[in-house]
């Protein structure tokens, strides 16, 4: 039996974290990862460099049972708590739109920085050894793995959700939280991309590769970012905002032309060039294979028709429908390719300052495997930051 004052199940984002705070405060850590290798979803996060937190950060960036819940925690770790470790370890960064930072060189940079922050604090990092249980024992608790069993005062669990199950994430967290008699709310795949079926499923193959700015919005905030089409149905980020918060049979509002009035185009085109065709216009604003593919379906047999010889209003209801396109996904790409998981431990059993199990004393929830989960644009790590932070700061032994 090995013994310790806690023990971190998952050396991610959030455990990482949570295991040098809290060894820096002279805790014993042992950190348990069931791969080989820690910080496998850093490494492979914004494109191999690791988007690792945003300067805009307020909690209606998040998407949470309780809206409130994240603010304590992001209010005393913020992104320039983050971006000073970052400075310290001398890893070059670069903004992006919407207030994204990146690693200018890799995200290799992120984990290496974690694992030299646990290093330095003495935490103890066990890796390819699997977590299967917890008990309560006495004042602490028996971590069970398939490779020897660690007694601690406190856990903190940070396996993460259910994205991308190649690379082994089997949603051992929440089966963890039902064990101790925790609410656990019902999970999705998150800023994912959406499918379609039939002629719209037609439409994206067609227009595979096309990409166009729009404003979408499902049953939540409407997002300013690029459309993309695909083989399979829409993505970009636009789309993978929108996917947190839709749910099977909502509709997806689209703006095509967010920035332009297309109404009011065709009529001054009418007035100013009378034989020109819809086409003529809608392909100034919008990438003709785009323009081309909509003709031949919202206007075919109109598609010749000189713009003089088209009613005003008739001219106007075809203008509004690339503003108001409603889409009816038929479905996510799901947690094969989503970035997150929406929903889990329900933050209602968990304390918003420390992340701390209100019913079960020294059990701790950090990161992903909370129903807490961000936008795109960095968010996520500045959660999986914050709450690592929140617990590595209360842990006691
Ligand atoms: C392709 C992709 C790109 C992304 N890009 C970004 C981005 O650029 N910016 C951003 O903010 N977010 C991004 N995210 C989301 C971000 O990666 C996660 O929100 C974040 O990693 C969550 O941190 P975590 O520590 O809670 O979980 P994870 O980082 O998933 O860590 C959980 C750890 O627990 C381990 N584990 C699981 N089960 C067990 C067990 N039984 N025993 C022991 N260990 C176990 C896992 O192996 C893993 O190492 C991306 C996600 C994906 C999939």
């Amino acid at each position: 039996m090995n013994t310790c004052d806690a023990v971190v199940l998952g050396a991610g984002a959030a455990g990482l974290m949570a295991a040098s705070v809290a060894a820096q405060r002279g805790l014993r850590v042992t950190v348990l990862e069931k791969a080989r290798k820690p910080g496998r979803k850093i490494l492979m996060s914004g494109g191999g460099r690791c988007n690792f937190t945003n300067l805009q950060v307020e909690a209606e960036h998040f998407v949470c049972a309780n809206p409130h819940f994240v603010k304590s925690a992001l209010a005393r770790y913020t992104p320039w708590h983050f971006i000073e470790l970052v400075d310290r370890h001398a890893i070059p960064w670069h903004e992006r739109d919407h207030g994204q930072l990146f690693c200018d060189d890799s995200a290799k940079d992120i984990v290496e920085m974690l694992l030299a922050e646990c290093r330095a604090a003495g935490v103890e990092l066990r890796t390819s050894c699997e977590v299967t249980d917890i008990r309560q024992v006495g004042d602490g608790f028996e971590v069970q793995t398939h490779s020897g069993s660690w007694q601690a005062g406190s856990v903190v669990v940070a396996t993460g959700g259910l994205s991308i199950p190649s690379m082994g994430c089997d949603g051992i967290g929440y089966r963890l939280a039902e064990s101790f008699g925790l609410p656990v709310l019902p999970r999705r795949a998150g800023l994912v991309p959406f499918r379609f079926s039939g002629d719209m499923q037609a439409l994206t193959e067609q227009l595979s590769g096309n990409a166009v700015p729009v404003s979408a919005q499902a049953d939540g905030p409407a997002f300013s970012e690029a459309l993309l089409f695909t083989h399979r149905g829409l993505s970009g980020p636009s789309m993978l905002q929108v996917s947190n918060y839709w749910d099977l049979g909502d509709a997806v509002n689209v703006d095509l032309l967010p920035s332009d009035t297309l109404p009011e185009r065709l009529l001054a085109a009418k007035a100013e060039t009378p034989r020109a065709v819809v086409r003529t216009v809608v392909s100034q604003c919008l990438p003709r294979a785009v323009a081309l593919a909509l003709e031949a379906r919202w206007w075919p047999e109109h598609a010749e028709k000189p713009l003089a010889d088209w009613s005003d209003k008739a001219l106007e209801a075809l203008g509004w429908r690339f503003h108001n396109w409603q889409l009816k996904p038929s479905g996510t790409e799901g947690y094969r390719t989503a970035e997150v998981t929406l929903g889990g431990v329900d933050t209602a059993a968990i304390s918003s300052q420390d992340m701390q199990c209100t019913s079960v004393p020294g059990l701790y929830f950090i990161g992903e495997v909370v129903d807490v989960t961000g936008w795109l644009g960095g968010y996520n790590f500045q959660w999986a930051w914050a709450s690592g932070v929140a617990a590595g700061s209360a842990l006691s032994t």
